[in-house]
């Protein structure tokens, strides 16, 4: 078989061989297959079957831990699935062509926009469950990750035209040995995760066309290429570079980790908090046995994206005390959710937009969605009893914002109160520099909030007018840090002068060749990802 060459970013410097496995993803839903009208009326049988066997399962585990009221919703879900009506629509699709995956899919959307549009709280209410079913049946019909038989125990190398940040969060790590994406750019955070999850990953190779299921294939993230089908020769050249490679990385870990409980500190006598980036509590662990000194931030949406429905109170809560105890009274920053942008999440049914990035997201979403946010900020003030934890609010621009989170935190203070609940009333507020108009206003927001936090990722693509997410255009990021530097700078000073502190937890503190200019500002926390605490820290001390 002729080799073929796949150029792209490299994510992390690792090296990896093993099998392809294509991603089938649900936003591929809409040009799925046609396999012919009797074998897509066999796999909705087959989907709808199934799905309901799930509803059930998790209707009798509603009943047990949640209660009879809770339990109902799973009731309707079953109705609809069994629903005569809905599924005589899909099946009218699927006679007039369409996959069953698309056919779901038009079937949802159509009766979504009907039953929204008919002015009734209930009926619209119903709209969620509609989405919910859809997305169910459709993950149902595409089986998240091709399963080749007899291959499933194998590791692999994951190829897809794109994963959403909710399809990266759900992918079993453990069976995957590096990916590599069609689109995406080193700050999307398809790539965050992989560096989060120590895999080598490869994005922005353009297509991946002509790569199959099963190709065997080399993927050298440090090179930024991916070659499938390989000559023996190449194949042999190449393992013998990756075990080069790994035991100097094995070593430089070795001696990273002889001086990792000593507090990072530059030569000029500037000390260093070094956190990690994590998105669940699986992520504790590594991070404190990396040396992580704290939580630097929380990517709070991954909770709320690897689910089909809002997470209770009660859910969050749990999982936050979970990381607070974990942590031993180490802080934990828990960023307030982010949805919205490239974090799409089904059943918060937020509109389409021209510009998603310029639009409906984080805290824009939270103030008009008080009972999401409350329910979250209500979660995080109970589990501040069980360690050190602190608020941080994202993409904020205005005072206005911090003032009207503030005052919903009160309410959930005061109700908390009443309520006989615990918390940390002196809980720290801080917010994430992610806008050119937080850092311009850094003065005045410096003196409402406790500490900044520096997410670059957001800045960067705010400041240079560079798309996070588009592979023409993040070229321009590397040469272009200045602009994002000053904008650090002039926080720093604001919030210094006000006695708070601040750390960046965009990628850009994970690269070491800007850790001196980020310590010269003052900078007085790097928060990265799991893999990349050691190094951060080793390179903190060689500082100046
Ligand atoms: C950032 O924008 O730099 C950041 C840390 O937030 P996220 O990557 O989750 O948008
Ligand atoms: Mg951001």
């Amino acid at each position: 078989m002729a080799e073929k060459v796949y150029k792209g970013t490299g994510i992390s410097n690792g090296k990896v061989s093993g099998k392809i496995r294509i991603f089938k993803s649900g936003g591929q839903a809409a040009r799925g297959i046609y396999r012919g009208k009797a074998q897509e009326l066999r796999r909705l049988d087959n989907a709808r079957a199934l799905a309901l066997e799930q509803i059930r399962a998790l209707e009798k585990k509603a009943l047990a831990t949640l209660g009879e009221k809770e339990a109902q919703i799973f009731e309707i879900h079953a109705m609809l699935v069994e629903d005569e009506d809905f599924m005589g629509s899909v099946i009218e699709e699927i006679n007039g062509g369409k996959c069953a995956e698309e056919a779901v899919e038009i079937t949802a959307r159509g009766y979504g926009e009907m039953l929204g549009s008919l002015g009734d709280e209930y009926l619209a209410e119903r709209k969620t469950d509609i989405m919910d079913i859809s997305n169910q049946l459709i993950r149902i019909l595409q089986g998240g990750v091709s399963q080749n038989e007899g291959e499933m125990d194998e590791k692999y190398i994951l190829v897809a035209l794109d994963l959403t940040p909710s399809q990266t969060v759900q992918l079993d790590a453990d069976k995957i040995l590096g990916f590599v994406t069609a689109e995406g750019t080193p700050s999307s955070h398809t790539a965050i995760l992989a560096r989060a999850m120590g895999i080598p990953a490869l994005v922005g190779v353009g297509t991946v066309d002509g790569l199959n299921d099963g190709d065997f294939a080399l993927l050298n993230a440090e090179k930024g290429v991916l070659v499938a089908c390989p000559s023996e020769k190449e194949i042999k050249e190449f393992e013998k570079e990756k075990s080069a490679f790994n035991k100097i990385a094995k070593e430089h870990e070795m001696y990273l980790r002889s001086v990792m409980n000593k507090p990072a500190v530059t030569r000029g006598g500037h000390r260093v908090m070094i956190y990690a980036n994590i998105g669940s509590e699986g992520e504790v662990s590594p991070a404190l046995s990396n040396g992580a000194e704290g939580i630097g931030l929380l990517r709070s949406e991954f909770l709320y994206l690897s689910r089909d429905t809002y997470p209770t109170e009660e859910e969050l809560f749990s999982s936050y005390k979970e990381i607070a105890v974990k942590m031993q009274g180490k802080r934990v920053i828990i960023r307030t959710l982010d949805v919205g942008a490239d974090k799409q999440i089904p059943y918060f049914n937020l509109p389409r937009e021209e510009n998603p990035a310029l639009g409906y997201r984080a805290i824009r979403v939270c103030l008009d969605r008080e009972d999401v946010f409350k329910a979250q900020l209500r979660a995080i003030l109970r589990a501040s009893v069980f360690g050190h934890v602190a608020i941080m609010l994202p993409m904020v621009i205005s005072l206005d914002e911090i003032e009207k989170s503030k005052e919903l935190l009160e309410e959930c203070k005061r109700e908390l109160l009443t309520q006989g609940q615990s918390f940390d009333s002196k809980i720290e507020v801080g917010i994430m520099i992610e806008t050119p108009a937080a850092a311009l206003m850094s003065h005045s927001l410096a003196k409402e909030v406790d500490f900044f936090s520096v997410g670059t990722n957001d800045l960067t693509q705010y400041t240079i007018a560079v798309d996070r997410q588009n592979p023409n255009v993040a070229h321009l990021c590397e040469k272009n840090t200045e602009p994002v530097m000053r904008l650090i700078k002039m926080s720093s000073e604001a919030i210094h002068q006000e006695g708070g502190w601040i750390g960046v937890c965009g990628e850009m503190a994970a690269d070491l060749s800007l850790t001196q200019q980020l310590v010269n500002m003052g900078v007085d926390e790097l928060s990265v990802s799991v893999p990349y605490l050691l190094g951060v820290r080793g390179k903190v001390s060689e500082c100046r």
